[in-house]
């Protein structure tokens, strides 16, 4: 199965696509989450990634592609993976269909989270991460269940990202109704679009993406 998770930063794709691929057994491929590794471990993608991501800019759609592409020719892949970043353009979508085509995979459907901009600098300034183990959390809306330890690992350290601050996600936004928002009438037009409200809690939206599963 290959679902993507189209939305707004902060809409929820990590969070949602985490619970997916620990109920699941589906992979979670954050295109974010592998350029945010490149850039720690100083690679050629991650030195070229590191200033645009920094302004809040899109990475190229070369770069993209070619990431994805490599990491769903790992055998991980091969039972599912969840798309959570991916694509952001209409060219990386059409490079997504034809990369699926060559490699016999096809796409089962396209997950629209469904947000207000009103919510989203408050969700993105209140975001952090456990540093040991990834899970994601949030100031207000999602506390660990002891403060400053994490649910899942135990972990102490925690972490913020340096683009999540109220001017990045103006530009982060418009990118996102300029070069993303085109792609819901396109996977619309292919039959594919769901979507799901955004606006809801946490577990809420879990519930609606699980009732789309049943049917896919
Ligand atoms: P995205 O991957 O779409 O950028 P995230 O899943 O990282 O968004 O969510 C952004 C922040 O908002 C996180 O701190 C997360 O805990 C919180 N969050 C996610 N979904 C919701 C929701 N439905 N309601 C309130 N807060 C949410
Ligand atoms: P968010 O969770 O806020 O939606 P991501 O973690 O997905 O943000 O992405 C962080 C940054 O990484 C983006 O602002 C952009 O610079 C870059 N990026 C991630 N995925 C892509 C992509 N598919 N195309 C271009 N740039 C990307
Ligand atoms: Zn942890």
């Amino acid at each position: 199965m290959i679902l993507i998770l189209l939305g707004a930063p902060g809409a929820g794709k990590g969070t949602q696509a985490q619970r997916l691929q620990d109920k699941h057994g589906l992979i979670q491929l954050s295109t974010g989450d592998m350029l945010r590794s490149a850039v720690s471990e100083g690679t050629e993608i991650g030195l070229k990634a590191k200033a645009v991501m920094e302004r809040g800019d899109l990475v190229s759609d070369d770069i993209m592609t070619g990431i994805i592409s490599d990491r769903l020719d790992q055998p991980d892949c091969t039972n599912g993976v969840i798309l959570d970043g991916f694509p952001r353009t209409e060219a990386q979508a059409e490079a997504l269909d034809s990369m699926l085509a060559d490699k016999k995979m096809s796409l089962n459907a396209v997950i629209e989270m469904k947000t207000d901009d009103t919510v989203l600098v408050e969700r993105v300034t209140g975001r952090y991460t456990c540093a040991n183990c990834g899970a994601g959390y949030h100031d207000k809306f999602l506390k660990p269940a002891e403060e400053g330890v994490c649910d899942k690992c135990g972990g102490n350290e925690f972490s913020r990202r340096s683009d999540d601050t109220a001017e990045t996600v103006t530009t982060r936004l418009q990118s996102y109704h300029n070069q993303t928002a085109p792609l819901l009438p396109y996977y619309k037009g292919k039959g594919i679009l769901k979507q799901v409200d955004g606006m809801a809690e946490i577990e809420e939206v879990t519930l609606q993406i699980e009732a789309l599963l049943k049917n896919i």
